[in-house]
Protein backbone atom coordinates (compact mmCIF):
# COMPACT_ATOMS: atom_id res chain seq x y z
CA UNK A 1 0.00 0.00 0.00
CA UNK A 2 2.79 2.37 0.86
CA UNK A 3 4.62 1.20 -2.52
CA UNK A 4 1.73 2.18 -4.04
CA UNK A 5 1.15 5.44 -2.45
CA UNK A 6 4.95 6.50 -3.47
CA UNK A 7 4.34 6.18 -7.35
CA UNK A 8 1.18 7.83 -6.97
CA UNK A 9 2.62 11.38 -6.90
CA UNK A 10 6.55 11.16 -7.63
CA UNK A 11 6.97 11.15 -11.32
CA UNK A 12 9.57 9.30 -12.93
CA UNK A 13 11.53 10.85 -16.21
CA UNK A 14 11.81 8.13 -18.01
CA UNK A 15 12.19 9.75 -21.87
CA UNK A 16 10.38 7.34 -24.07
CA UNK A 17 14.24 7.15 -26.37
CA UNK A 18 15.72 5.67 -22.82
CA UNK A 19 13.55 3.41 -22.55
CA UNK A 20 14.64 0.52 -24.23
CA UNK A 21 18.38 0.57 -23.05
CA UNK A 22 18.62 -0.94 -20.25
CA UNK A 23 22.07 0.52 -18.77
CA UNK A 24 23.36 4.24 -19.35
CA UNK A 25 26.92 4.47 -18.29
CA UNK A 26 28.70 7.73 -17.46
CA UNK A 27 32.41 7.97 -18.94
CA UNK A 28 34.44 10.52 -16.72
CA UNK A 29 37.75 12.07 -16.26
CA UNK A 30 38.86 14.59 -14.38
CA UNK A 31 40.86 16.44 -16.73
CA UNK A 32 41.05 15.73 -20.61
CA UNK A 33 43.62 13.99 -22.48
CA UNK A 34 43.28 10.54 -19.90
CA UNK A 35 42.32 8.50 -22.66
CA UNK A 36 38.68 8.57 -22.30
CA UNK A 37 37.17 8.96 -25.35
CA UNK A 38 39.54 5.89 -26.72
CA UNK A 39 38.51 3.76 -23.89
CA UNK A 40 34.83 4.75 -24.16
CA UNK A 41 35.17 3.49 -28.08
CA UNK A 42 37.36 0.25 -27.94
CA UNK A 43 35.15 -0.70 -24.31
CA UNK A 44 32.09 -0.44 -26.81
CA UNK A 45 33.52 -2.53 -29.58
CA UNK A 46 34.65 -5.36 -26.92
CA UNK A 47 31.63 -5.64 -25.67
CA UNK A 48 29.78 -5.60 -28.40
CA UNK A 49 32.20 -8.58 -29.70
CA UNK A 50 30.71 -10.44 -26.46
CA UNK A 51 27.30 -10.28 -28.06
CA UNK A 52 26.37 -7.11 -26.22
CA UNK A 53 24.24 -4.18 -28.29
CA UNK A 54 26.06 -1.13 -27.58
CA UNK A 55 25.34 2.52 -28.27
CA UNK A 56 27.99 5.19 -27.49
CA UNK A 57 27.39 8.86 -26.79
CA UNK A 58 29.74 11.66 -27.12
CA UNK A 59 28.95 14.04 -25.02
CA UNK A 60 32.44 15.74 -25.09
CA UNK A 61 32.22 19.26 -26.38
CA UNK A 62 35.51 20.43 -25.95
CA UNK A 63 37.02 17.96 -28.06
CA UNK A 64 34.60 15.58 -30.19
CA UNK A 65 37.16 12.98 -30.97
CA UNK A 66 34.73 9.95 -31.49
CA UNK A 67 33.47 10.71 -35.25
CA UNK A 68 37.39 10.39 -36.04
CA UNK A 69 37.82 7.48 -34.03
CA UNK A 70 34.75 5.50 -35.67
CA UNK A 71 35.74 6.55 -39.15
CA UNK A 72 32.36 8.81 -39.09
CA UNK A 73 34.28 12.16 -39.76
CA UNK A 74 31.57 14.57 -40.50
CA UNK A 75 28.68 12.78 -41.54
CA UNK A 76 25.10 13.40 -40.17
CA UNK A 77 23.00 11.41 -39.01
CA UNK A 78 19.49 10.39 -40.42
CA UNK A 79 15.95 12.57 -38.76
CA UNK A 80 13.24 10.41 -38.68
CA UNK A 81 10.08 12.64 -37.74
CA UNK A 82 11.37 14.52 -34.37
CA UNK A 83 13.99 11.78 -33.69
CA UNK A 84 17.50 11.76 -34.89
CA UNK A 85 18.71 7.88 -35.94
CA UNK A 86 22.47 7.11 -34.43
CA UNK A 87 24.69 6.22 -36.89
CA UNK A 88 26.40 2.69 -36.68
CA UNK A 89 30.04 1.72 -36.46
CA UNK A 90 31.71 -1.63 -36.09
CA UNK A 91 28.74 -2.83 -34.12
CA UNK A 92 27.37 -0.10 -32.19
CA UNK A 93 24.95 2.33 -32.42
CA UNK A 94 26.86 6.16 -32.29
CA UNK A 95 25.62 9.78 -31.58
CA UNK A 96 28.51 12.51 -31.39
CA UNK A 97 26.87 16.17 -30.18
CA UNK A 98 30.07 17.71 -31.60
CA UNK A 99 28.36 16.12 -35.30
CA UNK A 100 25.98 18.66 -34.90
CA UNK A 101 27.78 21.78 -33.65
CA UNK A 102 29.31 24.61 -34.91
CA UNK A 103 33.11 23.68 -34.97
CA UNK A 104 33.56 27.40 -35.36
CA UNK A 105 31.82 28.20 -31.71
CA UNK A 106 33.93 28.93 -29.06
CA UNK A 107 33.66 26.61 -26.59
CA UNK A 108 32.61 29.42 -23.98
CA UNK A 109 29.44 29.35 -26.54
CA UNK A 110 29.02 25.60 -26.55
CA UNK A 111 28.70 24.98 -23.15
CA UNK A 112 25.24 26.27 -22.33
CA UNK A 113 23.64 24.69 -25.84
CA UNK A 114 25.71 21.45 -24.50
CA UNK A 115 23.42 21.43 -21.42
CA UNK A 116 20.23 21.77 -23.71
CA UNK A 117 21.70 19.39 -26.22
CA UNK A 118 22.28 16.76 -23.84
CA UNK A 119 18.72 17.05 -22.71
CA UNK A 120 17.77 17.03 -26.23
CA UNK A 121 20.21 14.23 -27.28
CA UNK A 122 18.37 11.88 -24.16
CA UNK A 123 14.52 12.83 -25.56
CA UNK A 124 15.11 12.75 -29.32
CA UNK A 125 17.83 9.83 -30.13
CA UNK A 126 16.46 6.74 -30.70
CA UNK A 127 19.07 4.31 -29.29
CA UNK A 128 16.09 1.44 -28.99
CA UNK A 129 16.88 -1.75 -27.98
CA UNK A 130 20.28 -1.48 -25.99
CA UNK A 131 22.20 -3.48 -23.32
CA UNK A 132 24.68 -0.88 -22.44
CA UNK A 133 24.74 2.72 -23.34
CA UNK A 134 27.73 4.87 -22.96
CA UNK A 135 27.91 8.30 -22.36
CA UNK A 136 31.39 9.73 -23.08
CA UNK A 137 31.33 13.29 -21.08
CA UNK A 138 33.46 16.09 -21.04
CA UNK A 139 36.50 16.22 -18.58
CA UNK A 140 35.41 17.81 -15.23
CA UNK A 141 32.93 18.51 -13.15
CA UNK A 142 30.67 21.11 -14.94
CA UNK A 143 27.25 21.05 -15.75
CA UNK A 144 27.30 18.36 -18.46
CA UNK A 145 27.49 15.91 -16.08
CA UNK A 146 25.08 17.33 -13.76
CA UNK A 147 22.19 17.92 -16.58
CA UNK A 148 23.03 14.17 -17.54
CA UNK A 149 22.54 12.57 -13.81
CA UNK A 150 19.43 14.63 -12.96
CA UNK A 151 17.80 13.85 -16.29
CA UNK A 152 18.80 10.35 -17.14
CA UNK A 153 18.60 7.56 -14.61
CA UNK A 154 22.24 6.41 -14.89
CA UNK A 155 23.61 3.01 -13.89
CA UNK A 156 26.49 4.45 -13.23
CA UNK A 157 29.38 6.21 -13.82
CA UNK A 158 33.77 4.77 -14.84
CA UNK A 159 36.24 7.03 -14.07
CA UNK A 160 38.93 6.64 -16.42
CA UNK A 161 42.57 8.22 -15.20
CA UNK A 162 46.53 7.86 -15.70
CA UNK A 163 48.72 6.86 -13.08
CA UNK A 164 49.63 10.91 -13.35
CA UNK A 165 46.38 12.51 -12.87
CA UNK A 166 45.85 9.70 -9.43
CA UNK A 167 48.83 11.29 -8.61
CA UNK A 168 48.00 15.24 -9.20
CA UNK A 169 44.69 14.65 -7.36
CA UNK A 170 42.56 15.12 -10.52
CA UNK A 171 41.22 12.17 -10.65
CA UNK A 172 39.45 12.04 -7.56
CA UNK A 173 37.28 15.49 -8.62
CA UNK A 174 35.43 13.26 -11.00
CA UNK A 175 34.77 11.26 -8.30
CA UNK A 176 33.36 12.90 -5.65
CA UNK A 177 31.34 14.91 -7.84
CA UNK A 178 29.37 11.48 -9.23
CA UNK A 179 29.06 10.63 -5.58
CA UNK A 180 27.52 14.09 -4.87
CA UNK A 181 24.78 13.74 -7.42
CA UNK A 182 24.24 10.36 -5.86
CA UNK A 183 25.50 8.05 -9.18
CA UNK A 184 27.17 4.80 -8.26
CA UNK A 185 30.38 4.79 -9.26
CA UNK A 186 30.85 1.50 -11.09
CA UNK A 187 34.84 1.75 -10.96
CA UNK A 188 37.89 3.16 -12.04
CA UNK A 189 39.99 2.24 -15.15
CA UNK A 190 43.63 3.06 -15.28
CA UNK A 191 44.97 4.18 -19.19
CA UNK A 192 48.26 4.56 -20.00
CA UNK A 193 49.25 2.00 -17.10
CA UNK A 194 52.59 0.71 -18.65
CA UNK A 195 54.06 -0.16 -21.85
CA UNK A 196 54.50 -3.79 -23.32
CA UNK A 197 57.44 -3.82 -25.97
CA UNK A 198 55.98 -5.02 -28.42
CA UNK A 199 59.27 -7.29 -29.27
CA UNK A 200 59.94 -9.01 -26.16
CA UNK A 201 56.58 -8.62 -24.26
CA UNK A 202 58.49 -7.33 -21.07
CA UNK A 203 56.04 -4.76 -19.24
CA UNK A 204 57.76 -1.17 -18.46
CA UNK A 205 55.68 1.03 -16.43
CA UNK A 206 57.10 4.53 -17.86
CA UNK A 207 54.90 6.83 -15.73
CA UNK A 208 54.48 4.96 -12.16
CA UNK A 209 51.51 2.79 -12.70
CA UNK A 210 48.81 1.42 -10.23
CA UNK A 211 47.59 4.90 -8.78
CA UNK A 212 44.20 3.03 -10.38
CA UNK A 213 44.06 0.61 -8.11
CA UNK A 214 45.90 2.21 -5.23
CA UNK A 215 42.48 4.93 -5.83
CA UNK A 216 39.97 2.66 -5.93
CA UNK A 217 40.77 0.95 -2.87
CA UNK A 218 41.25 4.09 -0.58
CA UNK A 219 37.37 5.28 -2.21
CA UNK A 220 36.66 1.98 -1.79
CA UNK A 221 35.55 1.14 -5.56
CA UNK A 222 36.13 -1.51 -8.18
CA UNK A 223 39.25 -0.80 -10.10
CA UNK A 224 38.00 -2.57 -13.52
CA UNK A 225 41.44 -2.51 -14.98
CA UNK A 226 44.46 -1.13 -16.61
CA UNK A 227 45.30 -0.41 -20.57
CA UNK A 228 48.47 -0.11 -21.58
CA UNK A 229 50.19 2.50 -23.60
CA UNK A 230 49.81 1.46 -27.07
CA UNK A 231 51.13 3.33 -30.45
CA UNK A 232 49.04 1.10 -32.23
CA UNK A 233 46.02 2.39 -30.24
CA UNK A 234 46.91 5.84 -30.85
CA UNK A 235 47.12 5.17 -34.67
CA UNK A 236 43.89 3.40 -34.64
CA UNK A 237 42.11 6.54 -33.34
CA UNK A 238 43.33 8.78 -36.26
CA UNK A 239 42.86 5.62 -38.72
CA UNK A 240 38.78 5.27 -37.48
CA UNK A 241 39.01 2.02 -36.94
CA UNK A 242 38.96 1.28 -33.05
CA UNK A 243 41.91 -1.28 -32.28
CA UNK A 244 39.50 -3.49 -31.06
CA UNK A 245 38.07 -4.29 -34.17
CA UNK A 246 41.40 -3.82 -36.18
CA UNK A 247 43.40 -6.58 -34.34
CA UNK A 248 42.85 -10.23 -33.36
CA UNK A 249 45.62 -10.26 -30.96
CA UNK A 250 47.60 -7.95 -28.49
CA UNK A 251 47.88 -7.09 -25.33
CA UNK A 252 45.76 -4.02 -25.56
CA UNK A 253 43.19 -6.25 -26.77
CA UNK A 254 43.19 -8.45 -24.20
CA UNK A 255 43.30 -5.82 -21.72
CA UNK A 256 40.39 -4.18 -23.43
CA UNK A 257 38.57 -7.67 -23.95
CA UNK A 258 39.39 -8.51 -19.90
CA UNK A 259 37.83 -5.04 -19.19
CA UNK A 260 34.54 -5.66 -20.85
CA UNK A 261 34.55 -8.65 -18.81
CA UNK A 262 35.27 -7.29 -15.72
CA UNK A 263 32.59 -4.53 -16.98
CA UNK A 264 29.65 -6.67 -17.38
CA UNK A 265 30.28 -8.53 -14.22
CA UNK A 266 30.23 -5.24 -12.32
CA UNK A 267 27.25 -3.39 -13.63
CA UNK A 268 25.62 -6.82 -13.57
CA UNK A 269 25.77 -6.88 -9.66
CA UNK A 270 25.01 -3.62 -9.33
CA UNK A 271 26.72 -1.00 -7.01
CA UNK A 272 24.29 0.02 -4.14
CA UNK A 273 24.90 4.12 -3.46
CA UNK A 274 24.38 5.44 0.59
CA UNK A 275 20.96 7.90 -0.76
CA UNK A 276 18.46 9.18 1.97
CA UNK A 277 15.92 7.93 -0.68
CA UNK A 278 12.67 8.15 1.11
CA UNK A 279 10.45 4.70 1.17
CA UNK A 280 7.18 6.63 0.53
CA UNK A 281 6.42 10.47 -0.64
CA UNK A 282 2.91 11.79 -1.72
CA UNK A 283 0.97 14.70 -1.56
CA UNK A 284 -1.68 15.34 1.06
CA UNK A 285 -4.87 16.63 -0.45
CA UNK A 286 -4.29 20.18 1.08
CA UNK A 287 -0.94 20.31 -1.09
CA UNK A 288 1.54 19.25 1.49
CA UNK A 289 3.91 16.57 1.31
CA UNK A 290 4.30 13.44 3.23
CA UNK A 291 7.51 11.55 3.95
CA UNK A 292 8.46 7.85 5.35
CA UNK A 293 12.09 7.32 5.74
CA UNK A 294 12.64 3.92 6.84
CA UNK A 295 11.96 2.36 10.26
CA UNK A 296 10.54 6.40 10.79
CA UNK A 297 7.11 7.36 11.49
CA UNK A 298 5.97 9.57 8.18
CA UNK A 299 6.54 13.66 8.72
CA UNK A 300 4.49 16.02 6.86
CA UNK A 301 6.16 18.66 5.51
CA UNK A 302 4.51 21.85 4.23
CA UNK A 303 4.39 23.14 0.91
CA UNK A 304 5.40 26.99 2.24
CA UNK A 305 8.16 25.47 4.34
CA UNK A 306 9.56 23.72 1.47
CA UNK A 307 8.69 26.70 -0.60
CA UNK A 308 10.49 29.12 2.28
CA UNK A 309 13.91 27.11 1.95
CA UNK A 310 14.07 26.39 -1.57
CA UNK A 311 17.82 25.62 -2.61
CA UNK A 312 17.61 27.19 -5.72
CA UNK A 313 20.12 29.85 -7.46
CA UNK A 314 17.02 32.24 -7.32
CA UNK A 315 16.72 31.85 -3.57
CA UNK A 316 19.83 31.33 -2.40
CA UNK A 317 22.99 33.31 -2.93
CA UNK A 318 25.58 30.77 -4.65
CA UNK A 319 28.61 32.14 -3.18
CA UNK A 320 27.94 33.37 0.34
CA UNK A 321 25.04 30.69 0.77
CA UNK A 322 22.56 33.62 2.04
CA UNK A 323 19.42 33.69 1.65
CA UNK A 324 17.96 36.01 -0.72
CA UNK A 325 14.71 34.70 -0.93
CA UNK A 326 12.13 36.87 1.72
CA UNK A 327 9.67 34.67 3.47
CA UNK A 328 7.29 37.51 3.73
CA UNK A 329 6.70 37.42 -0.25
CA UNK A 330 5.53 33.51 0.08
CA UNK A 331 1.79 33.35 0.48
CA UNK A 332 0.48 31.31 3.51
CA UNK A 333 -1.48 29.21 1.62
CA UNK A 334 0.82 28.34 -1.18
CA UNK A 335 0.38 24.24 -2.15
CA UNK A 336 2.19 21.95 -4.73
CA UNK A 337 1.19 20.52 -7.71
CA UNK A 338 3.34 17.47 -8.64
CA UNK A 339 6.30 15.98 -7.36
CA UNK A 340 9.24 15.03 -9.86
CA UNK A 341 11.95 12.70 -9.01
CA UNK A 342 15.22 14.07 -10.20
CA UNK A 343 18.14 11.88 -11.03
CA UNK A 344 18.93 9.43 -7.86
CA UNK A 345 19.07 11.71 -5.74
CA UNK A 346 16.25 14.35 -5.20
CA UNK A 347 13.26 15.49 -6.08
CA UNK A 348 11.80 19.21 -7.72
CA UNK A 349 8.54 20.44 -6.93
CA UNK A 350 5.94 22.73 -8.59
CA UNK A 351 4.50 25.28 -6.46
CA UNK A 352 1.17 26.94 -6.80
CA UNK A 353 3.33 30.90 -7.10
CA UNK A 354 4.70 28.95 -10.82
CA UNK A 355 8.62 28.23 -8.77
CA UNK A 356 9.96 25.11 -9.69
CA UNK A 357 13.32 25.62 -10.28
CA UNK A 358 14.99 24.18 -6.89
CA UNK A 359 16.51 20.27 -6.50
CA UNK A 360 15.42 19.18 -2.75
CA UNK A 361 18.34 16.59 -2.61
CA UNK A 362 16.89 13.82 -0.19
CA UNK A 363 19.57 14.43 2.40
CA UNK A 364 18.35 17.89 2.78
CA UNK A 365 14.58 17.01 2.44
CA UNK A 366 15.64 14.22 5.73
CA UNK A 367 16.62 17.85 7.28
CA UNK A 368 13.64 19.97 6.77
CA UNK A 369 11.66 16.76 8.22
CA UNK A 370 14.00 16.63 10.98
CA UNK A 371 13.82 20.58 11.69
CA UNK A 372 10.05 20.07 11.59
CA UNK A 373 9.62 17.27 13.98
CA UNK A 374 12.07 18.81 16.00
CA UNK A 375 9.65 22.50 16.55
CA UNK A 376 6.92 20.13 16.83
CA UNK A 377 8.44 18.82 19.95
CA UNK A 378 9.45 21.62 21.51
CA UNK A 379 5.86 23.21 20.83
CA UNK A 380 5.07 19.95 22.76
CA UNK A 381 6.93 20.79 25.88
CA UNK A 382 6.44 24.21 26.44
P1 LIG B 1 40.36 12.27 -23.76
O1 LIG B 1 39.07 11.75 -24.32
O2 LIG B 1 40.57 11.90 -22.34
O3 LIG B 1 40.58 13.73 -24.01
P2 LIG B 1 41.58 10.86 -25.99
O4 LIG B 1 40.91 9.55 -26.00
O5 LIG B 1 41.18 11.87 -27.02
O6 LIG B 1 41.55 11.53 -24.55
O7 LIG B 1 43.15 10.55 -26.09
C1 LIG B 1 44.13 11.58 -26.10
C2 LIG B 1 45.31 11.10 -26.95
O8 LIG B 1 45.96 10.03 -26.29
C3 LIG B 1 44.89 10.57 -28.31
O9 LIG B 1 45.86 10.95 -29.24
C4 LIG B 1 44.89 9.07 -28.12
O10 LIG B 1 45.13 8.37 -29.34
C5 LIG B 1 46.03 8.88 -27.15
N1 LIG B 1 45.87 7.68 -26.30
C6 LIG B 1 44.82 7.39 -25.49
N2 LIG B 1 45.05 6.25 -24.82
C7 LIG B 1 46.26 5.79 -25.22
C8 LIG B 1 47.06 4.66 -24.89
N3 LIG B 1 46.65 3.76 -24.02
N4 LIG B 1 48.25 4.54 -25.53
C9 LIG B 1 48.68 5.46 -26.41
N5 LIG B 1 47.99 6.54 -26.75
C10 LIG B 1 46.80 6.72 -26.17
Amino acid sequence: MAEQHKHQSVQEQSPRSLSGVKHIIAIGSGKGGVGKSTVAVNLAVALAKTGAKVGVMDADIYGPSQPGMLGAGTEQPHIEGDMIIPMNRHGISFMSLGILMDEDKPVIWRAPIATRMIQQFIENVKWGDLDYLLVDLPPGTGDVQITLAQQARLTGAVIVTTPQQVALGVAKKGLQMFAQVKVPILGIIENMSGFVCPHCGKETAIFKSGGGKQMAETYGVNFLGGIPIDPELMASGDDGVPLMEKKANSPTVTAFAALAERFREVVAQGVAVQTAEPETMALSGDGNVIVTWKDQPSVTISARELRVNCPCAGCVDEESGQRTLDPMRVTLGITIGAINRVGRYGVNFQFSDGHNTGIYGYDYLQELGRRKNDASKQSFNV
